[in-house]
């Protein structure tokens, strides 16, 4: 990696991203089509030789699951990035046919729904990285850390950035890309500008991961797992492939019910679960490291598209202006869709028009983040201890028809379709509002919504049964 400083980067011409995180990494491909050069700032040591962990990143030690339409917009951006994805190790796998998914209704049958990416995060971003700097318009300073916004001369645009122990980095564009940690709000106000309205829901849902060596089974037919919490018994777990040779376990819950990052609780953890299929892959497996834990998983909402006086110059991207609780995936889909949504804005915009028209960039990138923002927090409070606004009449509506599409879903592939195009990104909510979707849906109403479900699917009988 080229990590050369670059302190004259000055000029309309040069546009400054701030995190090579996915979104800062997405960002800087689309602005490499409309800026001379982009350079991208990165706080940690980044590897050249291959996937590592790296502490400004501490939600790679968890499982990450790329959603179709994610994969598709990041194919659309960097052709050719799937087969690379594939080939360093990456699982591409048609969920839920291929994917144990216990939903809170009861298991999904060997039905049609949509294609997940499943690998480490480390290796995802990797590759990206990889891929991204192949284009030689764009540079990455590693090892140091944006602490600011400079102002420019007419006091109402964003010039460049400030470095933590480095000079300053002139820009026409600097993009927000720091993730979740995002200091904009107060950089904004160093700046005497008002900082951006935030709308926030916390479940208060707790991670616990740890990887596995599992010995290959020829008589195992999934390749991964999901085994869902729901309100009642806010405990779940999932099982992903990553990178061909480990498997990652990641435990969740609610509160009170967040899993353990200790032995031997985290094992009793697994096996409290709805079911014990998820216990019984790993009881007998190699660990292969300590569990991780992690909290901070609220959705966070940071209205930069509300802001009338959005400086002149300057976009959030990426976690940095919206951020969801990760049990739904959807994080990094929203980081390619964003970026997508900006490729499409700039269309036809010389560079020195950018800044001028940010504001606008701003609303549009941020329309990718509403469709997962809805699932997730109306999802989020079904749960009584969700901390947020309180939930509308029209989300009630939609949580109770939610979950009757959810037992459906189920077992009849005509709504197991809509189902994971709409979970997936794929088709507008809408889809699950047509009149055929609608019909299918009110002749399964008197279906129990949460039963108690059988402890293995049939399509995957307890272990030693056949
Ligand atoms: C536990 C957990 C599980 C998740 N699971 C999923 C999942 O299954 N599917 C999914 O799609 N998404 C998931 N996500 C979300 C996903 O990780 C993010 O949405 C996605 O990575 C986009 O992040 P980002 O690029 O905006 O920020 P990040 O990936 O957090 O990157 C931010 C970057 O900015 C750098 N940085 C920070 N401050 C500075 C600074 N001052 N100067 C310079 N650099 C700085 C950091 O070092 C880092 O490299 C999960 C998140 C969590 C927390």
């Amino acid at each position: 990696m080229d990590d050369t400083p670059d302190n004259h980067s000055e000029g309309r011409d040069h546009a400054v991203v701030l995190g090579a995180g996915l979104a800062g990494l997405l960002t800087a491909r689309v602005l490499a089509e409309r800026f001379a050069r982009v350079t991208v700032v990165e706080r940690d040591e980044l590897s050249s030789d291959g996937p590592q962990f790296r502490p400004g990143v501490p939600q790679s030690s968890h499982a990450h699951v790329l959603w179709e339409r994610g994969l598709e917009a990041m194919e659309r951006l960097l052709p050719g990035i799937t087969g690379e994805l594939t080939e360093g190790g990456a699982a591409l796998l048609d969920s839920p046919r291929d994917f144990l998914w216990l939903s809170p209704a009861d298991w999904f049958g060997p039905l049609p729904g949509t294609r997940v990416l499943l690998a480490s995060r480390e290796l995802t971003e990797w590759t990206l990285r990889r891929a991204v700097l192949r284009d030689r318009r764009i540079r990455v300073r590693t090892g140091v850390a944006a602490n600011g916004l400079m102002a420019g001369a007419d006091g109402r645009s964003v010039a460049g950035v400030t470095l933590r122990g480095d000079g300053p980095v002139h820009a026409g564009l600097v993009v927000d890309a720091t993730g979740r940690t995002s200091k904009t709000p107060a950089w904004l106000a160093a700046l005497g500008l008002p900082a951006p309205a935030v709308t926030r829901y916390d479940s208060h849902l707790g991670y616990s991961s740890r990887t596995y060596r599992i010995p290959p089974d020829p008589a195992r037919r999934w390749q991964g797992m999901y085994v869902q919490g729901r309100p009642d018994s806010p405990r779940g777990g999932v099982l992903i492939p990553v990178d061909g040779d480990r498997w990652l376990v990641t435990l969740i819950g609610n509160g009170e019910h967040a899993p353990p990052t200790r032995d031997p609780g985290f094992l009793e953890f697994a096996r409290g679960l709805r079911s014990p299929a998820l216990y019984d892959a790993v009881r007998d497996a190699e660990p292969l490291s300590e569990p991780v834990g992690f909290r901070g998983t609220a959705n966070e909402w940071r209205h930069y598209e509300r802001l009338e006086r959005l400086p002149d110059g300057l976009l959030v991207a990426g976690d940095a202006g919206c951020r969801f609780n990760p049990v739904y995936g959807h994080g990094m889909t929203v980081a390619a869709l964003g970026a997508e949504a900006l490729r499409e804005a700039l269309a036809g915009l010389p560079a020195d028009r950018i800044p001028a028209v940010s504001r606008e960039l701003q609303r549009r990138t941020a329309t990718a983040a509403s469709v997962a923002w809805q699932i997730a927090t109306s999802e989020d409070l079904r749960y009584p201890g969700t901390e947020g606004p309180p939930p509308d009449r029209a989300t009630r509506i939609l949580q109770h028809y939610m979950s009757r599409v959810m037992v459906g879903a189920n077992t009849d592939a005509a709504l197991s379709a809509p189902f994971f195009g709409v979970l997936s990104l794929t088709e507008p909510p809408t889809t699950l509002l047509s009149p055929g979707t609608v019909l299918r849906v009110l002749s399964k109403w008197r279906l129990p919504t949460a039963p108690h479900a059988p402890a293995y699917p049939p399509h995957h009988p307890e272990p030693g049964r056949t």
